[in-house]
């Protein structure tokens, strides 16, 4: 191992340590994607609850360490050498739905399929185009999906979000 080599080994050690309980090591992200291929990332989180996205969000801020949110993968080509640094993958902890009248809350994991199912049965018009993109609503803000001439920018009222790097919340809305 090069000397480089172990300097990432033991800031990937220290990431790891408080992050342990739902954390792994050297996770083949290739079954995360649509594609099936691409290597391993250095850790793999899988956050429960806002507690451990927030003990994630420190880790993060504390090792500078790289971090890629794997949604569902259907826009993710990862490399065969992998991801030197942390996934994230927020499924066990964003993917629910409520619906309040006309307004929609839902988290980052939820994937649109179900959404625009879940929109439709409700009466509720607008979200139909996104039936058929196999993404999640976080990857389709972060890429304004879109199709049948619509996209997420022209549903999206507002988000919550928590800025990795500086373990920071942050809300904006219209
Ligand atoms: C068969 C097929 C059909 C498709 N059809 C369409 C289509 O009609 N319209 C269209 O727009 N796209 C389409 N796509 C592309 C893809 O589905 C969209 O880009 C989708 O929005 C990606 O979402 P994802 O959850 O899979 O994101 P991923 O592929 O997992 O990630 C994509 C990017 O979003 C980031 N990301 C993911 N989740 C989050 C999060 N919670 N917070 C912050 N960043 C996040 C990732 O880091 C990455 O940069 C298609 C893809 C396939 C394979």
């Amino acid at each position: 191992m090069t000397g480089a080599g172990v300097g990432q080994q033991a800031v990937v050690q220290k990431a790891l340590q408080p992050l342990a309980a739902f954390a792994t090591r050297d996770e083949p992200l290739a079954p995360h994607t649509t594609y099936k291929v691409g290597g391993p990332a250095d850790v793999f989180a899988v956050p429960r609850n806002d507690d451990e996205l927030c003990a994630l969000a420190e880790a993060v801020r504390r090792t500078g360490l790289p971090t890629l949110v794997v949604g569902r993968g259907s826009n993710l080509l990862v490399a065969d050498a992998g991801f030197r640094g942390i996934a994230i993958s927020l499924a066990a902890m964003a993917e629910w739905i409520e619906l309040h009248d006309t307004v929609v809350h839902a988290g980052g994991a939820v994937a649109l399929p179900v959404l625009a199912r879940r929109c439709v049965a409700a009466g509720l018009v607008g979200f139909e185009w996104a039936v058929g993109v196999p993404g999640s609503l976080g990857g389709a803000v972060r890429m304004n999906a879109g199709g049948h001439g619509s996209d997420i920018a022209a549903s999206l009222t507002g988000v919550h979000l928590l800025d990795l790097r500086t373990a920071r919340r942050v809300g904006a809305g219209r």
